[in-house]
C-alpha cells in the first residue's frame, strides 16, 4: 500500500481533513432541512452511527434559515450543500462548518465575493464539488463528461478561489461509474496538495453501491489518495456509515474493530459456520479494538489461520477448539464454543485497551 499523499490539513468543525488525520467518514441527510427535527433526527442517527460530518441540502431560504436551530440541537460539524443561489451561502455561513460551492454556478465573481468573505469571516473550509452530472456547459462542450472535463472543472474553480486569496479548500470529483471516478482524482491529484473527498456518486442500491465503492474508493485509497469520503447508497442512511467504515478498514487504512477471517466453507465442513459466523459478527460489533479473529469450518485450514489470529475457532467433529495467540485453550462440545469465543475476545480487546 502507498504512503498517503502530504496533503493540507483544514478543518470542517473539530474534524480535521488532510495532512495525517484519519480520514473521515461522512453522509448526507434526505429530509427537506426546513423539517428542523427531522433533520436533528436524522443527523443523530448518522452520529451514533459513526458518521463524522453530515451534510445537508440547502436548495431554499427556508432550508438555510432552519440551519441555526438544527446547528444549536447537534453536535455533528455540518456542511451546507448550496448550488446557484449565493444568498443560501450567505445565510448558511453564519451557522454551518463548511460549504461546498462551485463558484463556476454560482454566477457574477461580486457574489462569490461575498460568499468567500463570509467564509473567511468564521474560518469555513468550502468543499468543491465537481459532479459528472453537472458540468459547467463549457468544459462539457469541450471535453464532454470525461475525466478531463471533471478535472479541468475542478482547476478553474479551484483557480477562482485561489485568485480570491481562498485556500481553506477540499476537492471531490465524483461520477457515477468507477473508471472516471477514478481516472479524474488520479489525474487530479499530483496537481495540487488541497484534500480529497471521495466518492462514487448515485451509486445504486446497497449491493451495487458496496461494490462500486469498494473497487473505486478502494483503489484510491490503497494509492494514497483520499481524506475523507462518503459511500452514496440508495437506502437507509446507517448502511452508507458501515460500508464506508468497512471500506477504510479493509484497505488497511483505518484500524479499528474486528476483522473477521472466515472459510469459503465445502465439503469438509463440521458445523453451521454460516450461522457461527452471522453471530459472531454482530455479538463483537461492538468492539472497537483492533483484533484479527478467524472462525474456521475444518482443521484443514483452521490451525494456520489461528497462528495469526488473536482469537480463533476451529471446528471439528462435534466438537472445537478455541484458539489465542495460536495456542490451545480449551476444546469444547460445538454448542459451547461461540460463547467461549466471545468472552475470549472481549477480554484481550480490554486487555490490549488496557496497554
Ligand atoms: S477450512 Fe475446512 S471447511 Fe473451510 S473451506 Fe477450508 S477445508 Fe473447507
Amino acid at each position: 500500500m502507498k504512503d498517503r499523499y502530504p496533503t493540507k490539513k483544514i478543518y470542517v468543525g473539530g474534524v480535521a481533513i488532510g495532512g495525517d488525520a484519519p480520514i473521515s467518514v461522512q453522509s448526507m441527510t434526505n429530509s427537506k432541512t426546513s423539517d428542523i427535527k427531522a433533520t436533528v433526527e436524522q443527523i443523530n442517527r448518522l452520529h451514533f452511527a459513526g458518521a463524522d460530518i453530515v451534510r445537508v441540502a440547502v436548495p431554499t431560504i427556508e432550508d438555510a434559515l432552519a440551519l441555526k436551530s438544527i446547528k444549536e440541537q447537534v453536535s455533528l460539524p455540518i456542511v451546507a450543500d448550496i448550488h446557484f443561489n449565493y444568498r443560501l451561502a450567505l445565510e448558511a455561513a453564519k451557522w454551518v462548518d463548511c460549504i461546498r460551492f462551485n463558484p463556476g454556478n454560482i454566477g457574477e465573481k461580486s457574489r462569490i465575493k461575498e460568499i468567500v468573505k463570509a467564509c473567511k469571516e468564521r474560518d469555513l473550509p468550502v468543499r468543491i464539488g465537481v459532479n459528472a452530472g453537472s458540468l459547467e456547459s463549457e468544459f462539457e462542450d469541450k471535453y464532454g463528461t470525461t475525466a478531463k472535463g471533471m478535472v479541468e472543472s475542478a482547476l478553474y474553480n479551484i483557480k477562482y478561489l485561489e485568485d480570491l486569496d481562498f485556500t481553506n479548500i477540499k476537492v471531490s470529483l465524483k461520477a457515477s461509474d468507477v473508471d472516471r471516478t477514478v481516472e479524474a482524482y488520479r489525474m487530479l491529484r499530483p496537481l495540487n496538495n488541497y484534500p480529497f473527498h471521495l466518492g462514487v456518486t448515485e451509486a445504486g442500491t446497497i449491493f451495487h453501491a458496496t461494490i462500486k465503492s469498494a473497487i473505486g474508493i478502494g483503489a484510491l485509497l490503497l494509492d494514497g489518495i483520499g481524506d475523507t469520503m462518503r459511500v452514496s447508497i440508495t437506502g437507509e442512511l446507517e448502511e452508507e456509515i458501515k460500508v464506508a467504515r468497512a471500506i477504510l478498514k479493509d484497505s488497511g487504512r483505518a484500524k479499528s474493530g474486528v476483522n473477521i477471517i472466515s472459510c469459503p466453507t465445502c465439503g469438509r465442513i463440521e458445523a453451521d459456520l454460516v450461522s457461527a459466523v452471522s453471530e459472531v459478527e454482530k455479538r463483537l460489533a461492538h468492539i472497537k479494538t483492533p483484533l484479527d479473529v478467524s472462525v474456521m469450518g475444518c482443521v484443514v485450514n483452521a490451525i494456520g489461520e489461528a497462528k495469526h489470529a488473536d482469537v480463533a475457532i476451529a471446528y471439528g467433529k462435534g466438537s472445537g477448539l478455541i484458539m489465542v495467540k495460536g495456542e490451545v485453550v480449551a476444546k469444547l462440545e460445538q454448542s459451547k464454543l461461540v460463547n467461549r469465543f466471545i468472552e475470549e475476545v472481549e477480554k484481550m480487546a480490554k486487555m490490549k485497551e488496557a496497554n
